[in-house]
């Protein structure tokens, strides 16, 4: 029983007791003169004293909860007063059979069991609901009653008390089944109230959402509908229910039959559809129709639920039209890349060209080869200046390009370290390296990009350090993870800063400094190695420096097997023929110096490509280095008239070109060239190429 029906059984019981202290009064009125004769006259005004101290006592308490109403919370106190409000009272009538009992006058002693037995019956229709003040009121009232019937020397007495007994047992009966029923009937009024609340509940959750909802019953009319439903179909909720669909509103034919299919099978529909709303007009709507189905389950209603999605709709076309933009505006960028990247890697390979061989001649005074060499320095670094755009430009378009094979980490290491030694060595800081035990390792990653990450981090480290300082790579494997890491003495980074380090173009206050930088290298080096399938963190402590991390899985022991395969292959010395297909004078010029540094290697050239297949055709070459963009007939038209040709079919053709974006290489291999290198070349990369392909 809860708390609030335990309260209400007590108010029941309050509710009756103005009436029994009623009817407790006027029998005792009635009885007192008549027994009073029977007996000395102070017993009797004894025993009316005490009753009505009892009645009063109990006319006070009924009072008392009529002012302040019994609640949850004190209902028991209350119970626990009333329940002794009856004791009180059945005790009292109890003591009337002790010293009133009339001895020798059987009509009087009628009387009297008449009195007590009318008192039981009223008490078992009144207090049945609460069995202790029901046995607390009757017991001490009757077993004086029958101790004086059944020890009275006459046979009336002995008959009254059998009747009396009988009519106890079937009052007993009667008032159990009472009380039952009156335990249900509060019950049934909690329950009834909970529903109601509940359904008070669902009602205001089915009026606050903005869908349309509607129920609709197995002969098509509606039963409820929602406010929303009213607001944009402009009609008031009594004018809809118990109304035909039809009757209410015109729905599209796609609506009813999804209504009549959800009826007769059972099944969820859905649907988009059109619907004109008197209020707003047409709007785009989806519909949903849900069975609801009974216990038998036979589907008696369906909810229809409406949802206006017209801005949504809206919505999505217009982010796709924005996507559509994006994309384009992202083809245009990579196209414009493409261009970029040519026009200004074009100059470059003069520039570079240029000053390395200017650097190589020994006939030039040590001063012009020194200007040379500050040359080159300044075209390396406007290489990577224009590389580190690009590369941004391309991680952003999502268009970077990786070759990702397993690579030694320690070569990479060692070049990383050797490549940082002079700029450390300049700087007065001293490069320490920890990584004994990685030797063996291998990770699946493209080597030039993990170069360009540890050098990254490397230079960072010595660039933010203090004078004199000192720069630890170290590498560990832990739970097939090789992590390796960079830590310096510099001042540390700011923890309030520490959260935009990877942001690009922020040099978290640098740029006020003498350290050179454009912000972009460690937002590079993030997309990098994440898109090489690992990750980057640092710890940073103010004054006392920074580690920066990398971590990547190690190779399992076949990628391992396959290194070895490639590391094994030698390259013999062999004299051959280079026919250089360009356009550009300056290239061919740079080759031309370039070949002429190895004796083993002749040099043809060509301006075009026409003039170019010529020469292939006439002095077959052992290598053909072809320029992708060439006046007229470009690179691959070449190379497609070089393969149908029996004669040069089977010389090898290496593309040499400032296209590198993302996708030129691959799709240079797949047109048929041997290999495809960008400008400005690498003299020792170019070389190594020809050579591989020459001793093919
Ligand atoms: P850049 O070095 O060209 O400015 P980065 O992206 O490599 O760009 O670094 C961003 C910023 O992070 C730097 O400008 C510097 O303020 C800070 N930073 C990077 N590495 C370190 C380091 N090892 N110690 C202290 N600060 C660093």
């Amino acid at each position: 029983m809860t708390a609030a029906m335990a309260a209400d059984r007590v108010r029941l019981l309050y509710a009756g007791l103005p009436l029994a202290i009623l009817s407790h009064f006027l029998i005792a009125a009635a009885l007192i003169p008549v027994l009073a004769g029977h007996t000395t006259d102070h017993r009797a005004w004894l025993w009316g004293g005490l009753l009505m101290a009892a009645l009063c006592y109990r006319a006070l308490i009924s009072l008392q909860e009529r002012r302040t109403p019994l609640d949850e919370a004190n209902s028991h106190i209350w119970l626990y007063r009333f329940r002794f409000g009856a004791m009180a009272t059945g005790c009292v009538w109890g003591l009337a059979s002790l010293l009133l009992f009339p001895d020798g006058d059987i009509e009087k002693q009628l009387l009297l069991c008449f009195a007590l037995t009318g008192l039981m019956a009223g008490a078992m229709a009144s207090l049945s609901v609460d069995d202790l003040s029901l046995y607390g009121f009757t017991v001490p009232m009757l077993v004086p009653l029958f101790y004086q019937l059944g020890t009275a020397d006459n046979g009336v007495a002995l008959s009254t008390l059998a009747a009396v007994l009988a009519f106890l047992a079937f009052m007993a009966v009667s008032a159990r089944r009472f009380s039952v029923s009156e335990h249900n009937n509060i019950r049934l009024r909690h329950e009834m109230q909970w529903r109601e609340s509940e359904l008070r509940r669902y009602e205001f959750i089915a009026n606050t959402v903005s869908d349309l909802m509607g129920v609709i019953s197995h002969d098509r009319r509606y039963e409820a509908v929602n406010d929303s439903w009213c607001r944009m179909m402009g009609k008031a909720r009594e004018s809809v229910v118990g109304e035909r669909v039809e009757s209410v509103w015109q729905a599209p034919l796609e609506v009813t039959e999804a209504l009549t299919r959800c009826f007769s099978a059972g099944t969820q529909e859905s649907l988009q559809t059109t619907i004109d709303f008197p209020a707003i007009g047409g709007r785009e709507c989806f519909i949903a129709c849900y069975p609801y189905r009974q216990q038998s389950g036979e589907v008696t209603h369906v909810v229809i639920v409406t949802r206006d999605i017209t801005d949504l709709a809206r919505s999505r076309r217009e982010l796709e039209e924005a996507r559509d933009v994006a994309e384009r505006a992202s083809r245009a960028k990579s196209e414009f890349l493409a261009s970029m990247s040519h026009e200004l890697r074009t100059p470059l390979n003069a520039i570079l060209g240029f000053s390395q061989l200017f650097v190589m001649d020994e006939t030039l005074s040590e001063d012009t080869r020194n200007c040379a060499g500050e040359i080159e320095r300044a075209g390396h670094h406007l290489l990577a200046l224009v590389n580190d755009l690009i590369d941004l430009a391309r991680i952003e378009s999502g268009n970077m390009d990786l070759t990702l094979e397993p690579v030694e980490v320690k070569s990479v290491i060692d070049h990383s370290l050797a490549l940082i030694a002079p700029i450390a060595k300049k700087q007065q800081i001293r490069l320490l390296s920890a990584f004994a035990g990685v030797e063996a390792v291998r990770i699946h990653v493209d080597a030039v990009r993990l170069n360009q990450t540890l050098i990254n981090l490397l230079s960072n480290a010595v660039k933010y350090n203090m004078p004199s300082g000192t720069v630890t790579l170290a590498a560990r494997v832990e739970h097939g993870r090789i992590r390796i890491s960079v830590t310096d003495t510099g001042k540390g980074i700011d923890a309030a800063a520490q959260s935009r380090i990877f942001n690009a173009f922020d040099r978290l206050g640098a740029e006020r400094g003498t350290v050179e930088g454009t912000g972009i290298g460690l937002v590079i080096t993030r997309r990098i190695v994440e898109a090489m399938g690992g990750s980057i963190g640092f710890s940073s402590t103010v004054g006392r420096g920074s580690t920066f991390w990398v971590e990547f899985p190690v190779c399992a022991d076949r990628d391992v097997a396959m290194i070895d395969a490639l590391a094994t292959t030698e390259l013999p010395a062999t004299e051959a023929t280079l026919l250089y297909i360009e356009d550009n004078e300056v290239n061919r010029w740079v080759m031309r110096r370039l070949v002429a540094s190895r004796t083993s290697l002749h040099l043809l050239e060509a301006a075009s490509a026409e003039e170019g297949i010529a020469l292939a055709r006439n002095a077959l070459p052992d290598l053909i280095l072809m320029d992708i963009n060439l006046p007229g007939m470009d690179g691959y038209q070449a190379l497609s008239v070089l393969k149908n040709m029996p004669e040069t079919r089977d010389i090898p053709v290496v593309a040499a070109s400032a296209n590198a974006m993302k996708g030129d290489g691959d799709k240079g291999l797949a047109a048929g060239f041997d290999a495809y290198i960008t400008k400005p070349v690498d003299a020792r990369k170019l070389l190594a190429v020809v050579a591989q392909t020459i001793c093919r």
